[in-house]
Order: C-alpha cells, then structure tokens, then sequence
C-alpha cells in the first residue's frame, strides 16, 4: 500500500538514486569502454561509483531540502543533468569551468543552432518521469526544527556514505581518477555544480577591476620618417597612416587548409595571392570564451590562466599609442575585448541583404560594413595637427563567424560548397562521418572567399595606404576523431585538432616597402612553433609601439625587421 503523501526524505532519495543512474549514462559508457575495466570490475566500479554519486547528491540536496526549494532545485539539476548526458553522449562534451561560461555565454543564435529532437527527448526521458513522480502527490513537510535535524542527519549520512565507498575502493578509484582525467567531468550533475560554484567564486580570486596597460605606449617613427626628428604618432609612418586587418577566425582547425598540407583544396582563393601561412601554431584554449580574452593579453596562456587581476588589451595599447581601433563583430560579441573603442555588431545594424536573415550573417557581410565604418572615420588625414580624427593608423578586427558549429552547413553558400555531399543536419549524429568534414570543408572554403576578398580590397587600398591582414582563428575543431565533436575540452587532455589554429598574413607590396619587412625574410618562419601567446607582441612591434610590456622574443616579425632595436 503506498502513501497517499510523499516526504522531502522520498524525494531526496529517489531524486539522488535517479541523477545518480539514469543521469549517468555517458560514466557509465565510458567506464565500459575502458580497456582494463571491461569485465567485472568495470561492473563493482559502476556500483561504487553511482553509490559515491547518490551519497553526494544527498548531501548536497540536504543542504536544499526546503519548503518552496527542494523540488524545483531537483527539477533544475534533472535538466541540467539531462542536456549534459545529451551532449556527452552526441559530441564527447565534458562539463567544466570553461564549457560553463560558454554555455553561459551563449547567444539566442547559437542556443538556436543546438536545440533538436534528440535534445528535448533527453529531456522527456530523464526529467518527465522525474517531475511526474514528484508532483504527483502532495508534499507534506514537518515543522521547520524537525526539517532541519533530518536535514541534518541525510548531510551527514551521505558524507559518511562517500567516505566509506572511496575508502573501500579506493586502490581502484584513486587509479582510475589519475589515469582517466576525463572521468570527473563526466560526474553529472555534481560535475556543472563544482564548475558554476567556480564560476562563481573565481572573482573573488581575480580582482575585477580593469586594470590600465601601456599608459606608456608611443609610435617609434620609422627611422626615414623621422627627418625633422620630432614626429607626432600621426607622422610615424609618414604621409601614409597604415591599415591593419586582424580576421579572428571561428573554429577553423590547421589541418583542414591546403595552405597547410591538407589533401582537399580547401583555399583555392587565397593560394593565388601570395600569403603566408605560419604551420605551427597551438591556440591559448579551446573555446571563443577563453581563448578571445587571452588572445589580446600581454600576459600570454600560462600568465593569464594565474592571473590576479584583469588587465586592458591589446586594442586599448594601440589605441593609447594613437591608432584608430575597430571592433565588428558577426558573431557573439567581443567578451569584453572591445569595451573602450569602436565597436560595431552586423546583427544590430538591421541590414537590407540576402547575406543576412533571422539575425544572423554570412560572414561576406563584414567587408562592405567595414568600408562603411571606415568611409564614416572621414579622410585618412585632416589638416589640422591636433584634429581628434588625427590617427596614426587603423586597426580593425573582423571577428568572423567562421566555422562555428555545429550547424557547418550554415557557414557557407554556393556557389562556395565543392564538397558534397554535406551534412545538413544540426545534430551531428544524424550524418556519416564524411558529410560532417564535407560541411565544415565548405565553411572553410567559404572562409577562404571572404578572406580573399578581403585582401584584394586592401590591395586596391594600398595605393593610399600601406595594408595588411593577419588572420588568426580562436580554436579548432574535433570532427569524429575518437568520437569527438565540437571544441572544449579542458586544455591538458585536448586533442590537437582543438588547439592547432592556422595563422595567414598578407602584407602589401608598400606595405613591406615602408615597413622594410619582407615577404622573402617572413618565408622563412613559417615552420617555426607558434601560439596565440605571439599576437600581442607581434602586432605592436609590427605597428612599431613601444611600452613597457612588450616582448621583444614574442614578436614573430622582430627577425625580419630592419628598425628594430637591438
Ligand atoms: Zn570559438
């Protein structure tokens, strides 16, 4: 005979044991697969496991079980639960800080790009039944003391619980932790929990106050513009203010661009235009979220990962030097980068193109708003010395859509999708292997049209101007391989394919005239290990700004110039 009211004791319980099992299932197929577990023991393991679990989620439902409180936190965590199992057991996610803030971080748009069938019936099956059984009888609750010493009671008894299973296995489970780092950041919903609480807690590590950076930057003049020995920054490159465009690319993986091996041409525009692709280079993460910021930072990986305080960028040094700086973003936003200059996003400009639709842009949309922005700036110089518009150069960064994922198909247009044919379907699991890498193939194809636009716009410019490009994508991409999709993964166990980013410059014949860096001298580096840790200083010195946080060893261009100090 069952009771025609249920306790917060029942739900405690019966919510922990069915987090704790049916929460699971992509542990528990790991645990499976592993080599050395694949009999018994990987059995008497899963048991343990799923009993530290539930021990767990009692504590920490304890600590929740209150009127008003328990059993939406437990409806909370089931879907928490249930969309991590989801994309665990699709893509090979695994849920730490990072992934939090990207999630955290999403836009409309790309939430849009994720949501699917196979998503919501995740959801059914693991929160319906859930909410069903919760709801389907009243709640009768004690007066609040005697709520509390139960409380009391389940906190300690899964403290307890957890104690006495690790000790009891703990041979086994301290092995398996250390050899199988992956492991803990499949523990659902404990894994999301410890992740939002450091989320939570790293501002109270990191002083969130910005703190000013090159308050000392100023232009060297180049030594042939310097005849009447007191150039302001506007006359550091002489009569001619260049134009540097940095293109952040999304999710575009080196290997997948024939400029660097890969079998399928997936450049054939910028092959013919004489640019440089620099083979070896590691992103500082391996999400838009953590690599943008470090990215721009004098502090480079290791420095920013320990960071204590947040610093400017950057954009704010080369604006402080005297530079025009510019932000136009066709994506998700800037993360802050973009704060203190100009900054100008394609999905609030309400444009009248066939390039854009539901708030979203082709990243072709980004060359014609960037005239636009520039052609608003005015003439390239006024008359008067001290006019605000006076500028010693611009810099704008184009941060692309790219390849982001893991709707690839969406990245490009025909007559820009030779691979065919594609996946055009936004849940992964729905396509061979090959239509995936077809997709994504075509978006970086459709990369390679924008930037090659793009360069011979700025080849155009250079009449006026000395031009040039960097780009540089934020992170890779996992396609299949090993059962990987998308990006993510905590930095230390990341495949290569998330960290190898392609880095392709273009300099214009007067720009390598002026600057006195050239493309015969830069061809040799192109095999030389690289990393985000290198925009920074490389674009200052290239830009000839001189400030106290400059390094001289992380400019990528310092070999081959000839004014550089030594
Ligand atoms: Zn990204």
């Amino acid at each position: 005979m069952t009771s025609p009211h249920r306790s917060p004791l029942s739900i405690v319980l019966a919510g922990s044991a069915w987090l704790a099992v049916l929460g699971n299932l992509a542990l528990w197929q790991a645990l499976w697969q592993l080599p050395d577990l694949h009999d018994g023991r990987g059995v008497v393991m899963g048991l343990v496991m799923a009993g530290m679990v539930f021990c767990l989620c009692v504590s920490l439902l304890s600590l929740l079980s209150w009127r008003g409180l328990l059993r939406p936190t437990l409806l909370l965590l089931a879907l928490i639960t249930a969309l991590s199992t989801h994309y665990m057991m699709s893509y090979g996610i695994v849920i730490d800080t990072t992934m939090v803030i990207n999630v955290l971080q999403t836009d409309v748009g790309e939430a849009r790009d994720q949501l699917s069938p196979s998503v919501l019936l995740s959801v059914l099956l693991i929160v319906l039944p859930l909410a069903w059984w919760m709801w389907r009888r009243p709640l009768v609750w004690p007066r609040w003391p005697v709520q509390g010493v139960h409380n009391l009671g389940l906190l300690l008894g899964g403290v307890v619980g957890t104690f006495l299973l690790t000790y009891l296995s703990f041979q086994d489970f301290s092995t398996l932790m250390r050899n199988q780092t992956q492991m803990r950041y499949l523990i659902n919903p404990l894994n999301t929990v410890y992740a939002l609480a450091e989320v939570v807690l790293i501002p109270t590590q990191v002083d969130q106050q910005i703190r000013p950076l090159g308050e000392d930057a100023k232009i060297v003049p180049l030594p042939n513009r310097n005849d009447k020995g007191n150039a302001s920054s506007s006359q550091a490159w002489g009569a001619q203010p260049p134009l540097l465009v940095i293109a952040l690319g999304e999710t575009a993986r080196s290997s997948n661009f024939s400029l660097n091996g890969y079998a399928r041409n997936t450049n054939p525009a910028l092959q013919q235009l004489g640019v440089l692709s620099y083979r070896q280079v590691s992103s500082c993460g391996t999400s838009t979220a953590a690599s943008l910021p470090c990215m721009f930072s004098h502090l480079g990986r290791v420095g920013h990962e320990a960071r204590t305080a947040e610093y400017e960028n950057l954009l704010d040094v080369l604006t402080r030097a005297g530079y025009h700086v510019m932000w136009i973003d066709n994506q998700s936003g800037c993360k802050g980068l973009c704060d203190r200059i100009t900054s100008v996003r394609t999905s609030q400009l309400s444009l009248k193109t066939p390039e854009c639709s539901k708030g979203e842009c082709m990243d072709a949309v980004l060359l014609p708003v960037m005239k636009d922005q520039l052609d608003q700036l005015g003439p390239l110089r006024t008359s008067t010395p001290s006019a605000p518009r006076e500028r010693a150069g611009t810099v704008v960064v184009l941060h692309l859509m790219g390849s982001h994922g893991p709707a690839y198909f969406k990245r490009s247009r025909a007559p820009h999708k030779p691979f065919q044919p594609e996946c055009t379907s936004i849940v992964l699991s729905d396509c061979s292997q090959q239509e995936i890498v077809n997709a994504y193939d075509n978006s970086l194809v459709y990369t390679d049209h924008v930037l090659s636009e793009l360069i011979q716009w700025l080849r155009q410019q250079a009449v006026q101007r000395p031009t040039g490009m960097i780009y540089i994508s934020d992170h890779g991409e996992s396609l299949g391989e090993n059962n990987l999709y998308l990006h993510g993964m905590p930095y230390a166990i990341a495949p290569k394919v998330q960290t190898h980013v392609p880095l392709i410059t273009w300099w214009s014949d007067q720009f390598q005239q002026v600057r006195g860096i050239r493309h015969e001298c830069l061809k040799q580096d192109l095999e030389r290990p690289l990393s985000h840790d290198n925009l920074y200083h490389s674009v200052l010195g290239l830009l000839r700004v001189q400030t106290q946080s400059y390094q001289a060893e992380l400019d990528l261009f310092r070999r081959c110039d000839p004014y550089a100090s030594r």
